[in-house]
This record gives C-alpha cells, sequence and structure tokens, in this order.
C-alpha cells in the first residue's frame, strides 16, 4: 500500500472536480478529499448516486460539495464549455481534476471486438478526460497548486490478452498524462499523473473478475492514501509519474 499520513487540513479550502464520484473509487476519493476540507465537485452519470454522495458528504459535516450530472460518453464540448463557466462564476478556480470514470467494456479478443464498445470504451475513458482537461485548463492555471490526476491499469502498461478497448484507452491515457506534463513542466504550475489503484473492490472489479471472491481485495477506502498525497502539496514536485495506489 502506498505509505502515505495526509495531515486533516491537506485540502483545506480546495475545488475538486471528480468524475465518476457516484460509485467505486470516484466515490471514496470524494468523501476522503473532502473530509480533508475541500469543496469537491462530484460528476458522474447516474443523479441518484451523486446526490446519496453528496449528502454523506454534508451529513459528515464536511464542506457542501457541488453536484454535475454528466454523461461521459454523449458529452459534448459545450456540455465541458458549460462546466467550465458554472465553475468560474462559483470558485473562479480550480485546484484539482480526478479523472476516475472509466468504462470496462468487453473482455473479449480484439478480433471479434464490437465496434461500437470500442468507441464508447474510448470516448468516456480517454476523449472525455482529454476535452475536459483542455477546457478546464485556464481555471487550473489560476490555481497555485493545480493538480491533474488520470487513472490508469496495469493492462494500460503491459497489454493483456481479452481487455481490449479498455487497455488501450489505459495506454493513451498513460501518454495523454506524460505529453502533458512535459508540456507544463516548465511553463506552468499545474502537475499530472497517473494513479494505477490495483485491484480493488467495486462494481467494475467484480464484473472484470466475476469468479473472484470480493473480499479478497482491497476496499476503495484503503487505497486513498495515494490519492490524497496527489492532491495535496505533499507532490507539489511530482509530475509526470504514475504510481500504483498499493
Ligand atoms: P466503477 O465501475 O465501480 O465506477 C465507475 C464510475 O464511473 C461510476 O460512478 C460510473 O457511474 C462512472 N461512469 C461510468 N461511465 C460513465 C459515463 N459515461 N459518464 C459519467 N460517469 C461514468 O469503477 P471503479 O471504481 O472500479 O474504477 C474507477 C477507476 O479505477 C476507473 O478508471 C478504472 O478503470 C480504474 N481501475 C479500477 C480497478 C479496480 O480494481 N476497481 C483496477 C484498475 C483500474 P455509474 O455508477 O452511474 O455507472
Amino acid at each position: 500500500m502506498f505509505d502515505y499520513q495526509a495531515p486533516e487540513n491537506l485540502l483545506q479550502d480546495r475545488i475538486i472536480l471528480v468524475t465518476g464520484a457516484g460509485a467505486g473509487i470516484g466515490r471514496a476519493a470524494a468523501k476522503a478529499y473532502a473530509a480533508h476540507g475541500a469543496t469537491v465537485i462530484l460528476l458522474g452519470r447516474t443523479l441518484e448516486k451523486l446526490e446519496q454522495v453528496y449528502d454523506e458528504i454534508e451529513a459528515a459535516g464536511h464542506p457542501q460539495p457541488a453536484l454535475v450530472p454528466l454523461n461521459l460518453e454523449s458529452a459534448q464540448e459545450h456540455d465541458y464549455i458549460e462546466l467550465a463557466n458554472t465553475l468560474e462564476q462559483e470558485f473562479g478556480r480550480l485546484d484539482g481534476i480526478l479523472h476516475n470514470a472509466s468504462l470496462l467494456g468487453v473482455r473479449t479478443t480484439i478480433e471479434s471486438y464490437d465496434p461500437v464498445i470500442w468507441q464508447q470504451v474510448m470516448q468516456v475513458n480517454l476523449n472525455a478526460p482529454f476535452m475536459m482537461t483542455q477546457i478546464l485548463m485556464p481555471l487550473l492555471e489560476r490555481s497555485n497548486h493545480a493538480s491533474i490526476v488520470f487513472t490508469s491499469s496495469s493492462v494500460g502498461r503491459k497489454a493483456k490478452a481479452y481487455w481490449g478497448a479498455y487497455g488501450i484507452s489505459k495506454f493513451a491515457t498513460e501518454g495523454l498524462m506524460q505529453t502533458l506534463a512535459d508540456e507544463l513542466e516548465s511553463v506552468s504550475k499545474i502537475r499530472t499523473n497517473c494513479i494505477n489503484p490495483g485491484a480493488t473492490r467495486t462494481q467494475m472489479r467484480a464484473d472484470a473478475y466475476p469468479a473472484e471472491n470480493p473480499a479478497s481485495v482491497k476496499s476503495a477506502e484503503e487505497i486513498m492514501p495515494l490519492y490524497l498525497y496527489l492532491m495535496g502539496d505533499d507532490s507539489l514536485e511530482v509530475n509526470g509519474q504514475s504510481l500504483d495506489a498499493q
């Protein structure tokens, strides 16, 4: 497990956007960020799930979050511009983005991969984070500590049979992160890194490994130290890295 103990006020007064915040790792990260002082923008495709996370954060007495229901599969440029305008009016800046939402797609050979599912996976896992990052960049530039965190996977570093579009989208995510980190290195205060969560007890993991005993893998809450580290100032000098949460 990544060894880091976050100070309680690590993210005091920070504005942090989390995609896929309604379930799994995104939900745990949104709650962990709020618990460390951040105002979290909860983005996802299922409003009821986002509302539940919103209620849990409020009930815990953490800063009031914001809700952004958005389907990353169908979202267009104008949706991201609208998001940027809303964030600008409400907060005037953005301190961090956790690109967490992803689709698993199907587990099959490249030869039999359904091209429609291929497009969906690439749209959600790669194109949406690209567009969102590009359009939110001016707001990130206004922060003194901006951190962009992408979510990778072990199959995005070493390819494996039958992982299809998912694995390839994660290779591309690593490339997007490295390109951005290199571009911003000397001209910006924004840092950009990847997290590989490792096997984590979520719906996606259960879909990918139906025969596995869920109790045999870590919970999303247990892998939060790296998520906190990369969002807070203890990682100000870390840029262009792909780190393992476990
Ligand atoms: P889950 O499937 O449990 O959760 C994914 C979240 O993303 C859900 O909240 C889901 O919303 C949201 N989402 C999916 N599609 C869209 C969309 N089109 N628009 C908006 N939101 C969407 O996944 P995990 O929590 O397991 O995974 C989180 C990240 O970690 C992913 O990037 C995944 O690739 C990565 N990862 C996970 C591992 C694991 O073992 N769990 C291992 C390696 C990497 P909704 O709930 O409404 O469907």
